[in-house]
């Protein structure tokens, strides 16, 4: 038995995890670099939005009288583009500016009545039925000028960066991505392109785990892969410390006789846990290598891949306090029986049907875990809690893929 917290849930291992974050720097980017990252500074719209009362359709603008019948024949005094450099055009009672969509609203106007609405003849338009004051987009009715809208930690998704730029920032100061070394372990492994002997398999996690690592918003450094040996491993882990912020190896971490990745951790690492309770997934174990945070993911390519998203990535946010990339969960019903285990979450792979009934959830096919096919062809992972009924008809929560 080792010396450190064993066999445990994934909340209890997040909280070890959390214990030992990288250091987190920042960086300064243009915003159309910044998509994907996540802000180190809270930011303040530096104008109002709308910065002035402008126009919501094409059409006409006039002052709004409750007064007045309809149709309503009106001067056309002029026309406003949707630029900064018009003159301003005042219109008086009977006076009408053609408008543009965005264009300021001209002195003594309140009201639009889009084009549809109008009728044309030479300098006179007459206006079929009453301009609509709601047609007006008010100075700050978005933002104000000072308003924080968006805070530290944020993940810049396309419509944030476009928020930015809104408020006036041609840059923004988010966190510098990670650098996170992958090193797969395993005497049976080659590359993808050379020929296989006989027990020989493709190495798969590295470039699995290199996606992950990118999808999460760091940048993935893949290293060969490592013999089943002490000596390798040892100078393996030496050279991803001395560059990585961050290390992921992939198999050896199980009870197997050459299962070096947790020896070595046990004899010259600092192991800070070893086994969760989730199925697949059970072997990871995390702990620092020369200081730097060790996560040790399962062989099977499934089980690594699982281990990435529950308990990899939730720490990787947890370092920066990032509110994304966003997991999501949908409440959905099973369609296949799943045996749920006693201490474990379980997590099934099932493909995901939307219904007038609801989300259904099917788990179509051979689900070991080291079919990573049953994983690409997934649009979710049941996430069956301990002794829950996974049988048909139940409602359960699904992670999406
Ligand atoms: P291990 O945890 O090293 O015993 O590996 C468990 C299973 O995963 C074995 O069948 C290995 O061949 C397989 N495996 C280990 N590493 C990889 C890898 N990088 N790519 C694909 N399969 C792997
Ligand atoms: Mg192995």
């Amino acid at each position: 038995m080792v010396d450190c917290p064993y066999f445990i849930t994934v909340e209890e291992a997040m909280a070890i995890c959390c214990k030992t974050l990288p250091d987190v720097g920042t960086e300064d980017l243009p915003i159309w670099e910044a998509t994907g990252r996540i802000l180190a500074e809270d930011i303040a719209s530096k104008v109002d939005d709308p910065p002035f009362d402008n126009s919501s359709m094409d059409g006409f603008a006039c002052q709004f009288n409750p007064d007045a019948t309809y149709p309503l024949t009106l001067t056309i005094v002029g026309i406003h583009a949707a630029t900064g450099s018009n003159d301003p055009l005042t219109a008086n009672t009977g006076e009408a500016v053609r408008i543009m969509t965005g264009a300021p609203m001209p002195p003594g106007t309140n009201a639009i009545l889009p084009i549809e609405r109008c009728q044309i003849e030479q300098d006179k338009v007459t206006l079929l039925e009453a301009p609509k004051p709601h047609f007006v987009r008010h100075q700050g009715e978005n933002l104000r000028q000072g308003q924080i809208t968006l805070k530290r930690g944020q993940h810049l998704t396309p419509s944030r960066i476009g928020l930015c730029a809104t408020m006036g920032y041609a840059k923004v100061r988010v966190y510098r991505r990670l650098t996170v070394g992958i090193i797969s372990t395993g005497d049976e492994l080659k590359s993808p392109g050379e020929v296989l002997a006989h027990g020989e398999i493709y190495e798969s996690n590295s470039y699995g785990l290199a996606g992950l690592v990118k999808w999460a918003g760091h940048t993935p450094v893949r290293f060969p892969s490592v013999a089943d040996s002490m000596a390798s491993l040892r100078a393996a882990l030496d050279n991803a410390s001395a560059t990585c912020d961050v290390i992921l190896t992939s198999g050896g971490v199980s009870m197997g006789e050459f299962d070096y990745v947790r020896r070595l951790m046990e004899e010259e690492g600092d192991l800070h846990f070893w086994r969760m309770k989730i199925r697949p997934g059970s072997p990871p174990l995390f702990g620092t290598w020369s200081s730097t945070p060790l996560f040790g993911l399962p062989g099977n390519p499934v089980s690594s891949h699982v281990v990435f998203r529950m308990l990899v990535a939730p720490y990787l946010r947890h370092a920066f306090g990032a509110d994304g990339p966003k997991e999501w969960t949908v409440r959905a019903k099973l369609c296949d029986p799943v045996k749920s285990t006693k201490d474990c979450v379980t997590l099934r792979r099932v493909t995901l049907v939307s219904t007038d009934d609801g989300m259904m959830a099917h788990q179509p096919r051979h689900q070991g875990s080291g079919n990573i096919e049953s994983l690409a062809s997934a649009h979710g992972l049941t996430l069956l809690q301990p002794g829950q009924s996974g049988e048909v008809g139940a409602w359960i929560d699904v992670l999406v893929l």
